[in-house]
């Protein structure tokens, strides 16, 4: 869609630090980090949110979000994680291309409260 920044970001027309890339998905860094290594989970094909995701593709954006999870623990010393997703503006959604927010935390001191 030639309006959507996740759809400029897949095309890379927008820059962003990639986590991961399959021919299917793309998981790169949120700009505003709610958490340090707050990341975002996306389907390359564009789809506005939940009610038009295809269980295929359901499928496969969660599962890459435990390949995100054990990469992170490997890195540090994850205390936990938050899943989020938004779905309509009402729901909060601020860009409608669908996508997972994935929230590690670092204990008490990452101020997600
Ligand atoms: P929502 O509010 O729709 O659930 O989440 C949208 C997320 O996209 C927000 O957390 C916001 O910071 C992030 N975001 C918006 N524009 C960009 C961008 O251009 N690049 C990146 N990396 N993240 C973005
Ligand atoms: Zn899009």
């Amino acid at each position: 869609m030639s309006d959507c920044i996740f759809c400029k970001i897949i095309d890379g027309d927008i820059p962003s630090k990639k986590v991961y890339e399959d021919e299917h998905v793309l998981a790169f860094l949120d700009i505003s980090q709610v958490t340090e290594g707050h990341t975002l989970v996306i389907p390359k094909t564009h789809k506005e949110n939940i009610h038009e995701l295809t269980p295929e593709i359901a499928g496969r954006l969660f599962s890459v979000v435990p390949k995100i999870t054990n990469a992170m623990k490997e890195e540090y010393d994850l205390k936990g994680v938050n899943l989020l997703n938004n779905n309509g503006a009402y729901a909060g959604q601020s860009v409608f291309h669908f996508h997972l927010h994935i929230l590690p935390r670092h204990g008490e001191q990452d101020g997600f409260d």
